[in-house]
């Protein structure tokens, strides 16, 4: 807490009659829900009882895996609903890569409304003569060339498709008969980029940039691998003012675009100018990426006043930044509908206000928030369901000015953000204490990693810097064949171990003790931590008993609630949810990946377990050999908990992992912990929410079980148009997170998010988040994977690109050849492209199970700068910094230089590199630098003396040193705890770390960026 200093507003000194009597704060936790957070006496607040782990699961949660019923009331459940649709088997759809599958499309939305030129008004102005957008109304060019197809899928989150006739079988498909299509792609043979006869494609409009590359002269870049140069893209000429390596300004080159535009009128252009609302010939532009990186959109309402109060993108986001009025406009629009949320985000600056009664509405519970609006000053109207509220007595009070009036002034309305202080009625029970507890594999396998070192020296010195209070508890468990565990208890002279071998049926080996009071027992902590790496320094034990250690754990822990930390470095073989290989090695390039969802429900079970009593399950996974992440990420999933990798890990061969977990670690137990928490997110009638994404368990419609909440966990919603929003001017979300505090104290953290409406098709898709889409389609693709295939997942991402464009093809004033998109979409090709090629998704190269799963999984849970630096990684140049430009914080000048596209064509022998991919920077150096660089920035005397191991740069007194270093800090300011720093030799073994990143580049198996441009403007009519 001491990195968040609170503005804190102390409201219970006025004592004011609460004369109306309305406000009896109500809980968080309505109606049922004795969630847990109660002594565990209540069986009922489960689906599965809590005090047993052998009871099947219910049928309630076997639901929770099942795929939802086609025609179910968008009832929420835990892991999304197939959230593309499953691909509408009564659908012959194009192949998309040569495959002859029904094409899966993006279905997001509750209604799944056949396209019809006759079904609706004019979409605006400019759309008469258009065909509609996704438009099944093109005529079939020869050869049977596909045409969008917008509705043809399943929906699954609504009855409205089954009315529509869509899921039931024996209904023939209303499109079927042109939905075929010649197989046009094949990754990984094959000339790419063929395009099927039609209509022959208008050449070389514009001189400037790109040359018109005709796929069908046949002239494709050569195929080889990636790090030749020019492979990303064709050879282009080289304008006098816009040389290749040099990056100009976007907004330069877009105004250098629009002038060269005939096909809009200048009237059109001046006036898109103006709203910013320009577009981008992709084909055209050769740098698309902004040097200084991708704006934020902002919202903005009419209300002028209510814009200077708005959430923290950060905290906050939705995939449009204003909302269709009608579910119809959204379908036209194709853009995913959802909002991403990182509610316990860390904050430099946050209210916390205590007062007697936290006002909210009576009628949906929402919070007041700046986007009500006041009747009078005794009254306010609801922004959720429009409900008018009488306000207490308490509210006309000001704690700033000490005086009585105006109701505007108070916190709550004038912070989009904010934190209450709880009074007893949203509380249970006394808040629970902070409980931690530790379990060690120190298998033969585990032990040979030698991470119990590292683990114990960490924990060693960040012990003082635990979050709790005088009642924190600390226990420890290690297992192999059998569970040991540590009495530690304060009168004992030193740690006793206590060993139960019957893992079948495991029970604790003495009833107290086992979990301490740190304060109390710190000097036996101090001593097992010193011991336990010489210990288990030489055991032969090749077994885990993982199964057995959780169970135990879970005894011990579930009477207060807190969190359990895993450390495995094996693949759990003996006793209860014992798991066997089942990776092939041999198919680690195939196109569909067997084996991403879990192997048995012993993991899921027990995490449900856990999260009826309020315990959290995080996972430290340090494998190199296969350990079935899908099945044990599952007591993460389920708990609220959150998961790490460090394949192969070794304490002395794989020394950047060590620095991972250090880093990782060290974070972990120093970081903000919120226990016995639930998270509700409410919206604006008329909308509803219909799939959650990230770790939790979904308690009821909208109130997600999360026993632990830490500072780096985001979570994604999907939301649906359920009624015309034409009445309103704005619509909001509220998340309201419920925690206690590492010091005991209740606290509800809100968050309320404010959109304008939109009525056109035009109007929704130049306001849509690039970054927030592909955030929101990532975890959707994830759910597509495990609950259909990943060529599937494949499919449907290229299928939005195609859609999304041809939707906004549709909106412009004349159909000009090219490949246009808006400029506030003009990355989504650059970032989906890469999506397909991140570990996670692709296809044709050997990607280990493991790693795969554990990418999906991240994909699921990471905030978004953050998942957006894992897909498309910041690169820079930085041979040459200079103070151009340079931005200055205190003492130190930040030079900026411009990100770069990921290309080979743009990494020279001559230069150096930092690639940003989130928690790693590597320090890319080319063979051919200057030995000035080598010399003055990394204090070698050659290339060659370079050492092959190195995190960090030495501090020399040169004007380049001190350059690149100021810049990584600034780099590393920006993340909740610093990125590992790596070099790597161009020369260097593990060189693929840095080039596989390269994703703009063609691979054996895969399209360069410009190929996948090219394959979209074939795709979309
Ligand atoms: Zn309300």
């Amino acid at each position: 807490m001491a990195s968040q200093p609170p503005v804190q507003y102390n409201l219970m000194s006025p004592s004011i009659p609460n004369a109306t009597g309305t406000s009896q704060p109500p809980l968080l936790q309505r109606p049922i829900t004795s969630n847990g957070i109660g002594q565990p006496s209540a069986g009922s607040r489960f689906p599965v009882p809590a005090t047993s782990n052998s009871v099947p699961v219910s049928a309630t949660t076997n639901s929770q895996w099942a795929r939802p019923p086609v025609s179910s009331q968008f009832a929420p459940s835990t892991m999304s609903q197939p959230s593309f649709t499953a691909a509408g088997h009564q659908q012959c759809n194009p192949a998309i890569f040569g495959q002859d599958s029904p094409r899966p499309v993006l279905e997001t939305q509750s209604s799944g409304r056949p396209p019809s030129s006759s079904s609706g008004p004019p979409l605006n102005n400019y759309q008469s003569g258009q065909p509609i957008i996704n438009g099944n109304l093109g005529p079939p060019l020869a050869n049977g060339v596909r045409t969008p197809t917008a509705y043809s899928g399943v929906n699954y989150a609504t009855p409205a498709t089954s009315s529509m006739g869509y899921s039931s079988p024996g209904v023939p498909p209303q499109y079927a008969s042109q939905n075929f299509m010649p197989p046009q792609l094949h990754y990984g043979s094959g000339p790419p980029m063929g395009r099927p006869a039609g209509p022959p494609v208008p050449q070389q409009q514009y001189s400037t940039g790109y040359p018109s590359y005709s796929s069908a002269s046949g002239q494709l870049p050569p195929i080889s691998g990636i790090h030749t140069q020019q492979l990303s893209y064709p050879a282009a000429p080289v304008l006098p003012n816009a040389p290749v390596n040099q990056f100009q300004n976007f907004n330069s080159s877009i105004d250098k675009m629009a002038s060269q535009m005939n096909t809009m009128s200048v009237t059109q252009t001046g006036f898109d100018k103006i709203w910013g609302h320009e577009n981008v010939d992709l084909l055209q532009v050769r740098n698309i990426l902004p040097a200084q990186g991708v704006e934020t959109p902002r919202i903005r309402l009419r209300q002028e006043h209510l814009n200077n109060v708005h959430c923290s993108m950060d905290i906050f986001r939705c995939t449009l930044t204003k909302i269709p009025e009608t579910n119809s406009i959204l379908q036209k629009s194709r853009l995913p509908l959802g909002v991403l949320i990182h509610p316990f985000k860390d904050l430099t600056q946050l209210p916390v206000i205590q007062c007697q009664t936290i006002v909210r509405c009576r009628s949906c519970r929402t919070y007041i928030n700046p986007f009500v609006y006041f009747v009078d000053q005794r009254r306010w109207k609801c922004n959720l369901c429009f409900r008018v509220n009488d306000l207490p007595d308490e509210f006309q009070y000001d704690p700033m000015s000490n005086s009585y009036g105006d109701p505007t002034r108070r916190p709550e309305i004038k912070n989009a953000t904010i934190e209450f202080i709880a009074p007893a009625e949203y509380m249970l029970r006394p808040p629970q204490p902070p409980v931690y507890l530790y379990l060690l594999d120190v298998s033969h396998v585990a032990a040979e990693t030698g991470y119990l070192k590292l683990f114990c020296d960490v924990l060693l010195e960040e012990l003082e810097k635990i979050p709790g209070d005088s009642r924190t508890q600390i226990g420890f468990i290690t297992y192999a064949s059998s569970v040991q565990f540590y009495n530690l208890a304060e009168n004992l002279n030193q740690p006793h171990q206590l060993v139960v071998s019957d893992i079948e049926d495991i029970f604790l080996p003495c009833p107290n003790d086992l979990l301490v009071n740190l304060n109390e027992s710190k000097r036996l902590v101090i001593e097992l931590l010193e011991q336990l790496p010489l210990r288990f320094n030489n055991t032969a034990d090749c077994n885990s008993a993982l199964g057995a250690a959780l169970q135990a754990a879970y005894k011990m822990v579930s009477p207060t609630g807190g969190r359990i930390t895993v450390f495995q470095a094996s693949l759990p073989n003996i006793g209860p949810g014992a798991l066997k290989p089942r990776e092939d090695p041999n198919q680690r390039a195939a196109k569909d990946v067997p084996n991403l969802n879990a192997a048995t429900d012993f993991f899921k079970k027990f995490a449900l377990d856990c999260s009826g009593q309020q315990v959290a399950v995080d996972l430290f996974l340090l494998g190199g050999q296969y350990m079935d992440i899908a099945s044990l990420s599952c007591a993460s999933k389920f708990s609220g908990g959150c998961m790490y990798h460090f394949p192969s890990f070794h304490y002395v061969h794989n020394l950047p992992q060590v620095e991972r977990l250090e880093h990782s670690l060290r974070r972990y137990l120093t970081r903000k912990i919120g226990f016995e928490s639930v998270m509700r997110i409410r919206c604006t009638h008329g909308l509803s929410i219909h799939t959650f994404h990230g770790n939790f368990f979904v308690r009821s419609t909208d109130l997600l079980s999360l026993p632990n909440i830490n500072p780096d966990a985001g979570f994604g919603l999907q939301v649906s148009i359920d009624e015309n929003l034409s009445e309103v001017q704005n619509i909001c979300f509220q998340a309201a997170l419920l925690y206690t505090s590492s010091k005991g104290e209740r606290r509800i953290r809100v968050h309320t998010m404010c959109l304008p409406i939109a009525s056109t098709v035009a109007d929704v898709i130049q306001s849509a988040d690039q970054q927030c889409i592909v955030g929101l389609l990532a975890k959707m693709a994830v759910d597509r994977s495990l609950h259909s295939s990943i060529s599937d997942a494949r499919d449907a991402i290229v299928n939005v690109c195609v859609d999304v464009l041809s939707a906004y093809k549709a909106t412009m004033s004349s159909a000009p050849s090219g490949l246009y998109a808006p400029s506030n979409l003009r990355l989504l090709p650059l970032y989906l492209a890469a999506l397909l090629k991140s570990v996670a998704f692709r296809t044709g190269q050997s990607t280990r199970l493991d790693d795969r799963v554990f990418a999906m999984n991240q994909l699921k849970v990471l905030p978004l700068s953050q998942l957006i630096l894992s897909v498309y990684p910041d690169m820079y140049a930085i041979h040459n910094l200079h103070d151009q430009g340079a931005i200055s914080q205190g003492e130190m000048v930040i030079p900026q230089p411009p990100r770069i596209h990921l290309s080979a064509e743009m990494v020279d022998s001559t230069g150096a590199y930092l690639l940003d991919t989130g928690d790693v920077i590597y320090l890319y150096v080319g063979r051919n630098i200057h030995p000035a660089f080598i010399e003055n920035v990394l204090g070698s005397s050659s290339f060659q003396s370079l050492p092959e191991q190195m995190f960090e740069l030495p501090e020399l007194e040169t004007a380049e040193s001190e350059r690149l270093r100021n810049f990584l800090v600034h780099l590393q300011n920006q993340r909740p705890y610093p990125a590992v720093l790596q070099l790597i030799r161009e020369d260097s073994q593990i060189r693929h770390l840095f080039s596989s990143h390269l994703v703009d580049g063609r691979t054996e198996s895969s399209l360069s960026y410009y190929e996948f441009l090219q394959h979209l403007k074939n795709q979309i009519k």
